[in-house]
């Protein structure tokens, strides 16, 4: 095995937003700093590459008061985010893109309120390709420009398979090339930023769905959870069962490259109903698409789900952000199924008509009673208001779940530093981005966004790792 002689300050596993962040930031406060990525590519897949590039914080727009993000981070996760990460992440998002905006990363303002920082130009909508010379590709060309001009560096074609603590203040890191050469690389503290474990379908499968292979991969497929399984090793406490960040999708999408990642059907699930395959709602819809996502994963058939709308919820609800389904989804050429007969619609799905035409009106009549909370399960508004399905032609879509990242991973506390068994901190040892848990997720599946997320404890963690280092 070839071994670096060097012993770095700082060795971080992976390259996305979180991972660079730090090593930037890191390698401005002085310290020797080595990112290590698994991808030969030049331009790497990963999810910092083809994100959309909105900063939101729970969304809301960073520029608010702290305490205001603060509380909606509490309320989104139905309190399930740990209390110091989520006030930290709120205290830090403003400044966490400013300090983005002082290395030369550019933003743009969008519709939406939470629309006031997307990074530049902007990757709303896009298949394939297009995420190329857009905000993600450029702000990764950006990070790797400013570390090698702080005299880090980046190695390409490195995947992190091992780490040993080899004293109190040493780890060793085994690196694997595409060549299967074995490298070892010594450094004082780590740094995992791998990016979570959605597309290890064996993880997968121990709590978010015992089909993971049903399950679509919404995301650049490069993140098994690597840093994770390490980490669990040397002793770390994980949390893996908080489900994910993600959204509903046409079920062509496994078919269909124009159908990912965009455009959703949340705000049509949402508005309307999710129905399983029988024609029978199954999750309360009120809780919005991220939530409806994750329900759709875990049943027991995640291909037999439908998204149910008429006319009006089609007209008013599918385009209503730049990833709404109307048209592109029709453009895209995903199948929907149309009529003004609820019956033709269950004939063409392969549905039992009865069960669909009673869903329908037990739903109608109890949203004209305002008994939603009657139903079973329960129907909220928390996300969206509930609209009557009465007006058509009606429109049935096929969807699947799309799993972007997931939520639970290592956990941290707000200094980044990974925790132990007994949540006493590790030292030395540290995760970023979305490889960690104890933010997202809780009982409402609660999304705070995975780019803030990323950049505010990126930098917390090169920060202390600084001063820990040049403390006397
Ligand atoms: C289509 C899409 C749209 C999105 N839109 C938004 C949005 O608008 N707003 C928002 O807040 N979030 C959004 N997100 C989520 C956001 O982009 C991610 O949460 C964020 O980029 C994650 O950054 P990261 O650095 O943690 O992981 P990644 O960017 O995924 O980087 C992880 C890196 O680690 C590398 N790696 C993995 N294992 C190893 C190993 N063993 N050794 C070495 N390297 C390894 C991978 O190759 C990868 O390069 C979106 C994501 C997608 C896919």
């Amino acid at each position: 095995m070839h071994s670096t002689e060097k012993i770095y300050d700082l060795a971080i596993v992976g390259a996305g937003i979180a991972g660079m962040v730090c090593a930037v930031r890191a390698s401005q406060l002085g310290l020797s700093v080595l990112v290590l990525e698994k991808s030969k590519a030049d331009k790497y897949m990963c999810n910092t590459r083809l994100t959309s590039g909105v900063f939101h914080c729970a969304l809301q727009s960073p520029s608010k008061a702290s305490q205001v993000l603060s509380e909606k981070i509490q309320t989104d996760t139905d309190g399930f985010a740990d209390q110091d990460l989520g006030s930290t992440i709120a205290k830090h998002s403003l400044e966490s893109i400013r300090w983005l905006q002082s290395l030369g990363v550019r933003f743009i303002k969008g519709s939406q309120h939470y629309y006031e920082y997307i990074l530049s130009p902007p990757t709303l909508f896009h298949q394939n390709q297009n995420w190329m010379n857009k905000g993600g590709d450029l702000l990764l060309t950006n990070l790797e420009k400013q570390l090698t001009a702080f005299s880090g560096q980046l190695l390409r074609d490195r995947q992190v398979m091992h780490i040993e603590r080899s004293s109190k203040d040493e780890f060793h890191l085994t690196c694997k090339t595409s060549q299967d050469l074995q490298i070892l690389v010594r450094a004082n503290n780590v740094v995992l930023a791998d990016g979570g474990f959605q597309s290890n379908t064996d993880l997968l499968a121990q709590g978010i769905s015992r089909h993971p292979e049903k399950v679509f991969q919404r995301n650049a497929r490069a993140s098994m959870g690597d840093g994770m399984q390490m980490a669990l090793q040397l002793g770390a406490c994980v949390n893996t069962y908080e489900g994910f960040y993600g959204h509903l999708l046409s079920r062509d999408a496994f078919t269909n490259e124009h159908l990912w990642p965009n455009p959703w059907l949340d705000a049509i699930a949402s508005a309307g109903l999710l129905l399983n395959e029988h024609g029978e709602r199954f999750a309360n819809e009120g809780l919005g698409g991220i939530f409806l996502a994750n329900q759709v994963a875990k049943l027991d058939n995640p291909l037999g789900a439908y998204a149910l709308a008429d006319e009006t919820i089609w007209h008013e609800r599918g385009n209503l952000n730049m990833q709404g389904p109307n048209p592109k989804l029709i453009d895209a050429g995903a199948t929907v199924y149309q009529s003004d007969r609820l019956e033709d619609l269950a004939q063409r799905a392969g549905m039992d008509a009865t069960r669909l035409v009673n869903t329908v009106s037990e739903y109608n009549t109890q949203l004209q009673n305002k008994a939603l909370g009657t139903l079973q399960p329960e129907r909220t508004e928390d996300k969206s208001p509930a609209y009557p399905i009465v007006t058509s032609p009606f429109y049935l879509f096929p969807v699947c779940a799309g799993v972007t990242y997931t939520m639970g991973g290592i956990l941290t506390n707000a200094n980044a530093q990974v925790l132990q068994a007994d949540h006493s901190p590790m030292s030395g040892l540290f995760a970023v981005g979305a490889c960690t848990g104890g933010l997202e997720g809780g009982r409402k599946t609660g999304y705070v966004g995975g780019l803030i997320k990323s950049t505010v404890m990126g930098l917390q963690a090169a920060q202390f790792i600084s001063e820990q280092r040049h403390a006397p």
